[in-house]
């Protein structure tokens, strides 16, 4: 897939565009915030011919963007609360991300719904047909199922095969279904900016807006340590979960998730994702979702969050509490606090005076202030194409600006291909799971400088270091740890590797090291 303009982000190609932009050019739209939503909208506009600029605080995906569960959801729990459009459209969303804008990124998850003694007959027949609802909503969004299989119940011996570490008394079998996973949350946004930029878009990290009007932003350079004025034609505020703080008449209440990580071989699940049902509760689980790595993460919760909003949320020792012991339930070993490796919390962004759970309707979702500033917020990370869709279309709308109907259904982002293509791409699974058909690019790395196939931790390689630097936009090594890579999921595998990773970067960001 080739682009009208270079995908790679990095210090370099900030600095010129920073500089042109603050020099007085104007950009058609500009996004505050580079999560998924913020990305999203950035692909959406420079796609369909709008000069676009991104300016993210941080680092994208730095706020509730990588601390998902990770799932594309196909809109169950939509369907379960009478909200049958929306689920419908997460359904659509969850097909186009599989099969065509990012299938290196995402897999199908089978996850097994343990039946034991303690979920009456009832309460079985209740969760099937749930889950074949949620199939015919894959149907109705006409989502292979060949790609994601139809619920079928299996018998005790089957759900064992496929969930080693379940606890074998009282167990009388499993109802299993699947839904969509990502590779990792932070690395969909980064191919979202990537690609947004391979349109033209400028992507601009380490950059906090700190006034927004309709017709531009005053900023603070964190890198230069200075304030710049960007002008714009229209301003879209994704800031997430801090919208409220860059127009007053947005108010939020946000809702803490949390996860435990843990290690996969404690659990003995393989790579089956467990549905915990939560004693003496109908419709609320616990989920236990193994990743390619090897680790498994369990969730989730949904506390209303009140306060100032922090920079990075932590998993409250309550909520690591109640998500083992859910879990532990249906396990045949116990698992412990000793068991845990991280925990990661994140923030809903939900607006006051709705439900609980993150399901806002779209018409909800996008604000405009007095002085012209749109905000969108709500929404799921699955449907991020659909909702950075109807934004640009507001901002099109209210700005009178020329632009083309939405692409974004029918275009791969970068490193996608079809799965048959994926499969003879010339590189690790692995790598492909987080490169696609750029994989053979950051394994060539290691070939030109054999210090960059050593690994860092785990099986990330010091060239996906470097990589992440010269064409994923990290500009230190906080950026490739937590974000890029998401080694920092566990912490002393973090502490372990920073200084080899600190050590890369530099060399990355002063020219030191090969290029492909
Ligand atoms: C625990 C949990 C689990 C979830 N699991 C799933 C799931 O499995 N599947 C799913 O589909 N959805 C899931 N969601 C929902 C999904 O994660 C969110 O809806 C989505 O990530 C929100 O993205 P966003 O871009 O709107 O916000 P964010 O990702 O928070 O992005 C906002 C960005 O704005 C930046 N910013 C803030 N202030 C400024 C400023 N002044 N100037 C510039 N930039 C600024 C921030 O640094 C941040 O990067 C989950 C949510 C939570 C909390």
């Amino acid at each position: 897939m080739s682009f009208p303009h270079r995908t790679s982000l990095n210090a370099t190609r900030r600095a010129a565009e920073l500089d042109a932009l603050a020099g007085g050019e104007v950009v058609d739209l500009l996004v505050i915030g580079g999560g998924v939503t913020g990305a999203g909208i950035a692909l959406d506009a420079a796609a369909r011919g709008l000069s676009v600029a991104l300016v993210e605080a941080r680092d994208l995906a730095f706020g509730t963007s990588r601390w998902s569960s990770k799932l594309v959801h196909g809109g169950l729990r939509y369907l379960a609360k009478g909200e049958v459009r929306l689920a419908h459209e997460s359904a659509v969303e969850r097909g186009i991300l599989m099969t065509r804008t990012a299938p290196h990124l995402s897999r199908p998850l089978p996850q097994l719904f343990p039946l034991h003694e303690n979920v009456s007959r009832g309460g079985a027949g209740f969760v099937m047909a749930g889950l074949r609802a949620g199939d015919a909503l894959r149907r109705a969004a006409r989502t292979p199922s060949a790609l994601l299989p139809p619920p079928r119940r299996v018998s005790g011996p089957e759900a064992l095969a496929l969930a080693p570490g379940l606890r074998t008394n009282g167990l009388r079998g499993g109802l299993l279904s699947f839904d969509g996973q990502l590779t990792d949350d932070a690395r969909l946004v980064v191919a979202l900016a990537r690609t947004a930029a391979g349109y033209g878009a400028r992507i601009l990290t380490r950059l906090r807006v700190t006034t927004a009007a309709g017709d531009g932003v005053e900023a603070h350079d964190l890198v230069a340590d200075r304030t710049v004025s960007l002008r714009a034609r229209s301003v879209v505020n994704a800031a997430g979960v801090w919208a409220g703080s860059l127009v007053d008449s947005v108010r939020l209440r946000p809702s803490l998730g949390s996860h435990v990580v843990v290690d996969g071989a404690t659990l003995g699940i393989g790579g089956t994702a467990l549905t915990v049902p939560v004693p003496g509760e109908r419709s609320r689980f616990v989920i236990v979702l193994p990743q390619r790595n090897g680790l498994v993460y369990i969730g989730l919760t949904d506390e209303p969050f009140d306060g100032p909003v922090p920079d990075e949320p932590a998993a409250p020792a309550a909520d690591v509490a109640y998500l083992l012991e859910v879990a532990s339930s249906v396990l045949e070993r116990k698992l412990t606090d000793a068991d845990v490796l991280g925990s990661y919390a994140g923030l809903r962004p939900l607006l006051e005076g709705t439900g609980r759970s993150a399901d806002l309707s779209r018409k909800h979702a996008v604000l405009r202030a007095p002085n012209g500033v749109l905000t969108i917020v709500g929404g799921k990370l699955t449907t991020y194409r659909r909702m950075a869709q109807d934004a640009v279309d507001a901002a099109v709308a209210a700005a009178s600006l020329t632009a083309a109907a939405s692409p974004t259904q029918s275009l791969p982002l970068v490193g996608a291909a079809s799965r048959p293509a994926l499969s003879t791409v010339d590189a690790t699974p692995r790598l492909v799971a987080s490169y696609g058909t750029e994989a053979p690019r950051v394994a060539a790395l290691a070939t030109l400088d054999e210090d960059l196939g050593a690994e860092v931790a785990g099986e990330i390689t010091a060239a996906e270091v470097v990589w992440a630097v010269r064409h994923e936009g990290a500009l230190d090594a906080s950026d490739v740890l937590d974000r890029r890579t998401r080694i920092g999921l566990v912490p002393a595998r973090a502490d372990a590797a920073r200084d080899r990773v600190t050590d890369l970067v530099h060399r990355a960001l002063s020219g030191l090291t090969p290029a492909t």
